[in-house]
């Protein structure tokens, strides 16, 4: 994958048949779907892939304990359903975690013992674990540091666990083997229309150096998250208010904060949802929170009161206490989530997606989880197509493997072969090597510091004060791989400076 080629691309083709804007989950979902199913297919993303929604998740593949509680059980089973054909698909990015739900009477013991033995019922053959009720003295033996005055035991069971942007860029390295033509750092800026009113044209501009295409098109996906609202406006000229964003917060700490290998899910946080600590990448991740807001923006800001509240809880069910100097990072993100007439509090929202159909053809996907992408890109290119009247064809994105694993390695090997100290870790304890970081600016159209620091790699988000000691030397990669000057390289150190102080606990 490599953004020159993708643009020869872009200037090559007279018109596309599904032209998607937005590259997080929904959107690359779509572009794989559409792709493999044989329509020409262009995404275009305003600036990284991934770098909205899809990187900010709890990383979790679930079926969603919090809405089987709720009795929602078409959800639970349809996303119980997906995290099984994702775990089949992309086996190198996901893997089975078992959580363990600590529980203080005997009565919650049996209550949630009974409510996920029926989650795993529902996963049916696609069940990743049996879920078993643990005494005591089980728990304090695989969940070390929990709070153990008056534990009654625990309910152990099995979900999926996964690295969010990894997968946006292996669903983007999966469009274009399938003949899809992305590009990221490309926005949508407006639609031009035929005389029935219906959008034949999209403007685009790529930002990084400004120059602007007009392209023509059959059909048009909205997949943008929270920033759906503005893409219907640039549409039709109206103030839409479909989504109600929320916010949620992460804090990361290193391991022996909260030993072991199991997560834990606490059960009822102080506003009524779960909370949970989940071991990644050496770190573990606590979170998250549900704080409706009013303004949207690519870097959302954690606020006080979410950081807050997420120490307290965490010191309220383990025993090693965690303080603000603990953490590495701290990360937000806006769930797109939908607005109905009735519930304020956006915890109470549904978590299911939503499909609209413009007069003008444009078809918006929006709301639902990382966990049911490809379900909601399947339901938007179905819909992309059969409102556009081109030719019906069957959706294949099922069975199809995700990524590029033996390109991957061969490549990787051949620059380890050619390239001095390629094969040393970016730093110790960590997985990433500098191979990687060569791999991402040739193969992944990496542009930025913050492209290989946050979502090629994942060290913004696991100890954001090492990816500032680490930025000097990816900028000097980058600036020989993309034949930049210095001034280039300088102004990128600083972006990427500002960018991290964001990401660090004061
Ligand atoms: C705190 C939190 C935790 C979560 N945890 C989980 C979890 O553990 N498991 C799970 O299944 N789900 C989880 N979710 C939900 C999941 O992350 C989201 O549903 C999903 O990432 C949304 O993806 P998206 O593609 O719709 O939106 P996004 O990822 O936001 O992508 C939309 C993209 O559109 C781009 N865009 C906008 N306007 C334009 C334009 N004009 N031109 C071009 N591009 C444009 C944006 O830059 C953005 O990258 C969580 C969500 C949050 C907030």
């Amino acid at each position: 994958m490599n953004r020159e080629s993708m643009l020869r691309q872009l200037q090559q083709t007279s018109q596309w048949d599904i032209l998607i804007i937005g590259g997080g989950a929904t959107g690359l979902g779509a572009a794989v779907d559409a792709a493999s199913r044989g329509y020409k297919t262009l995404l275009i993303e305003q600036h990284d892939f991934g770098k909205g929604t899809s990187s900010r998740s709890t990383k979790l593949v679930h079926g969603g304990v919090r809405y089987l509680e709720q009795g929602n059980l078409k959800l639970v089973k349809e996303a119980l359903r997906e995290r099984g054909y994702l775990l089949r698909n992309a086996p190198h990015l996901t893997r089975v975690q078992p959580f363990i739900l600590p529980l203080y009477s005997w009565w919650q013991k049996w209550y949630y013992a009974v409510g996920l033995k029926l989650y795993d019922l529902l996963a049916g053959k696609l069940s990743l674990g049996k879920t078993r009720v643990l005494s005591k003295k089980e728990t304090l033996e695989r969940l070390a540091s929990v709070q153990q005055d008056r534990l009654a035991g625990s309910v152990l069971y099995f979900d999926g666990q996964f690295d969010d942007s990894r997968l946006c860029i292996d669903l983007a390295i999966t469009a274009t083997r399938q003949g899809g033509t992305l590009l990221n750092y490309c926005a949508a800026t407006g639609f031009e229309k035929n005389a029935k009113k219906k959008i034949n044209a999209v403007k685009l501009v790529d930002t990084l150096t400004g120059t602007n295409y007009t392209v023509s098109v059959k059909a048009v996906i909205n997949a943008t998250g929270v920033f759906t609202d503005a893409v219907l406006q640039m549409d039709d000229h109206i103030k839409h208010e479909i989504v109600s964003p929320s916010q949620g917060i992460h804090l990361v700490i290193e391991r022996q904060l909260f030993p072991g290998t199991d997560a834990m899910i606490i059960p009822k946080t102080d506003d009524g949802r779960v909370l949970f600590a989940v071991p990644w990448h050496e770190h573990v991740i606590l979170g998250t929170t549900d704080t409706p807001v009013e303004t949207v923006s690519t870097e959302p800001k954690p606020l006080e009161e979410e950081i807050e509240f997420i120490l307290a809880h965490i010191n309220r069910y383990s025993t090693i206490p965690v303080s603000r100097s603990d953490v590495k990072t701290v990360f937000a993100g806006l769930r797109p989530l939908v607005r109905v007439s009735g519930p304020k509090r956006t915890a109470l929202l549904s978590r299911d997606h939503t499909l609209i159909v413009s007069p003008s053809g444009l078809v918006t996907i929006t709301g639902g989880k990382w966990t049911t992408y490809r379900k909601m890109a399947a339901d938007a290119v179905d819909n992309a197509v059969f409102v556009t009247k081109q030719e019906k064809r069957d959706c294949l994105t099922k069975d199809l493997a995700i990524g590029n694993r033996v390109e991957r390695q061969s490549r990787l090997e051949v620059i380890i072969r050619n390239s001095i100290d390629a094969d040393k870790p970016l730093h110790a304890g960590f997985e990433y090597r500098w191979a990687d970081v060569l791999y991402a600016i040739r193969f992944e159209m990496a542009q930025s510091i913050e492209d290989i620091l946050a979502r090629r790699t994942r060290i913004l988000f696991l100890d954001a004060k090492l990816a500032v000691t680490l930025a000097p030397a990816v900028s000097h990669l980058l600036m020989s791989e993309l034949g930049k000057d210095e001034q280039w390289r300088q102004d990128q150190l600083l972006s990427f400076e500002t960018l991290a102080k964001q990401y660090i606990l004061a």
